[in-house]
């Protein structure tokens, strides 16, 4: 079955939105309690209709088990708490989202654990930082600003080598690149933007590639090898971490990120094509500098055309002489809506540096290459020769 097919096929029987289920016999309830008969009591453990979009997101990438969550920002927390213990280091690459970095901060006043920031996710430039304290080394598959595209493969043989795990955010590039695929080892998913695809809810999950081999370096996920395998990690985010924590997805969402990614082939497509028409459109303009993965002279290139099939996602970073020239910008647009979600159905722009990254110290800021002069398009799907008549509109 091609993914256009899979994506569309409704897996969902009846969603199921209940709080707790019914039984008549206790003693069944009791095995259900003990993991000795499948059955679902409460809907903060399991429920059914989010267990049909964990199936789904888990094939989506080529995984062995997937866990929503009630947000990207929840998938996060719980995979870096996995990994969290004392005297753990974490190698994070950028281009970061500024929500990741904020919680790596709150992560590591409290939760044991230390993080380097380094500005591209270059293998070389990974090996060189790595230690016998490396946990996990954590990238994005097109990240911002700088729309870097890491070379998976060249990662993957490195981390194999050193026994390290790769995290790849894939928030950016679903359908694009299936990292587990390339050798990762998990993947994040905010469910909020591309996945659901009209920004109608807020949802997250991880996927678990089964293909590490958890040793005793990692202390949270070692003592549940025995008994779960190559399903150790997802055993300790459901059961040690989600289900207590209670970052679940509720039903709701989950039925709405169902219905949302029965077009996600469709739109991922046209939201490809439009933002390489629109790139190359206001590439020919003075006034801004265009930054697109997908331009075959972009230093992005080589690692786009080989990982993400030359298709540069639909992130375009413009910049301009200055922030009041940029937020002048801002003001003018008609279709494209000023705000800071990506992967909407809708043209948006963002302003990164007052918004997403204001909370980020100037020592990192720099390291991101966060300016004032930069504004993020996340090119939606309408007709391209509108979305170009408004920016000509409103850079001139
Ligand atoms: C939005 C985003 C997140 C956080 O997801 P939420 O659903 O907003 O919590 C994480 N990573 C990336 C790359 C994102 O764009």
């Amino acid at each position: 079955m091609h993914i256009e097919t899979f994506l569309v096929n409704r897996a969902v029987e009846g969603p199921s939105l209940q709080t707790a289920y019914f039984y008549t016999e206790p003693e069944k309830l009791e095995q259900i309690f003990k993991g000795k008969a499948p059955g679902f009591f409460y809907s903060r453990v399991a429920n059914p209709t989010v267990a049909a979009l964990e199936e789904k997101i888990a094939r989506l990438e080529g995984g062995i088990m997937a866990t929503a969550t009630s947000s990207g920002m929840a998938a996060l927390t719980l995979t870096f708490m996995a990994f969290a213990q004392p005297g753990a280091e974490f190698l994070v690459c950028a281009g970061l989202f500024g929500g990741t970095l904020n919680l790596l901060r709150s992560l590591a006043k409290t939760c044991g654990l230390t993080y380097k920031l380094l500005p591209s996710p270059d293998p070389g430039l990974i090996e060189k930082h790595l230690t016998p304290r490396t946990r996990l080394v954590f990238v994005e598959s097109i990240g911002n600003p700088t729309l870097k595209v890491p070379d998976f493969a060249g990662l993957a043989s490195l981390l194999k080598a050193h026994r390290i795990p790769l995290v790849v955010d894939n928030t950016v590039a679903p359908l694009l690149v299936k990292p587990l695929s390339l050798g990762a080892n998990i993947v994040i998913h905010s469910l909020s933007k591309y996945i659901s695809g009209q920004g109608t809810v807020i949802g997250g999950c991880i996927v678990d590639g089964g293909n590490f081999e958890w040793d005793e370096r990692f202390q949270n996920l070692y003592p549940l090898v025995r008994e779960a395998g190559p399903l150790a990690f997802s055993a300790y985010v459901k059961k040690e971490l989600a289900t207590d924590i209670g970052m679940c997805l509720s039903p709701f969402a989950a039925w709405q990120v169902l219905i949302g990614s029965e077009t996600l082939a469709l739109r991922m497509e046209r939201m490809v094509e439009n933002a390489r028409e629109l790139a190359r459109y206001l590439k020919s303009f003075a006034a801004i500098k265009v930054n697109y993965p997908g331009f075959e002279d972009s230093p992005e290139w080589q690692n786009c055309h080989k990982y993400l099939g030359g298709k540069g996602g639909n992130l375009i970073v413009l910049s301009f002489k200055d922030k009041e020239t940029a937020f002048n910008f801002i003001k003018k647009l008609n279709i494209a809506r000023l705000a800071t979600n990506i992967g909407d159905v809708r043209t948006l722009v963002c302003h990164l540096d007052s918004t997403i990254y204001q909370k980020i110290p100037p020592d990192e800021k720099k390291i991101l290459n966060i300016t004032d002069s930069q504004v993020r398009v996340s090119v939606g799907i309408e007709n391209i020769e509108d979305l170009k008549e408004d920016f000509v509109k409103s850079i001139k």
